[in-house]
């Protein structure tokens, strides 16, 4: 389950798990094919990519939109 708290910006997303279900990660992460465009980070809604050389998700504050992994030019962006 995730919650969203919607109070405080970039928003902050949250996990847990109900009983002793085993939660599987999901998400996008940024793999070694980045070629540092920056367009992720532009298209990001959260704001929440780091530059670097791969970028980052800085995976607290991901919605999970999927915004960066359709607009990478590269297809750098794995689902996880
Ligand atoms: S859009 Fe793709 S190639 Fe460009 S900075 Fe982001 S991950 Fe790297
Ligand atoms: S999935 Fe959406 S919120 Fe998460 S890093 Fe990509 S663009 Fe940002």
């Amino acid at each position: 389950m995730e919650y969203f708290n919607l109070g405080v910006n970039p928003i902050f997303r949250g996990t847990y798990s109900l009983g002793s279900v085993t939660l599987k990660k999901k998400g996008y992460h940024i793999t070694e094919k980045c070629i540092g465009c920056g367009k992720c980070k532009r298209v990001c809604p959260q704001r929440c990519i780091d530059e670097g050389k791969p970028y980052v998700i800085n995976q607290n504050h991901c919605l999970h939109c999927g915004s960066c992994y359709e607009n990478c030019p590269v297809k750098a962006i794995e689902r996880d």
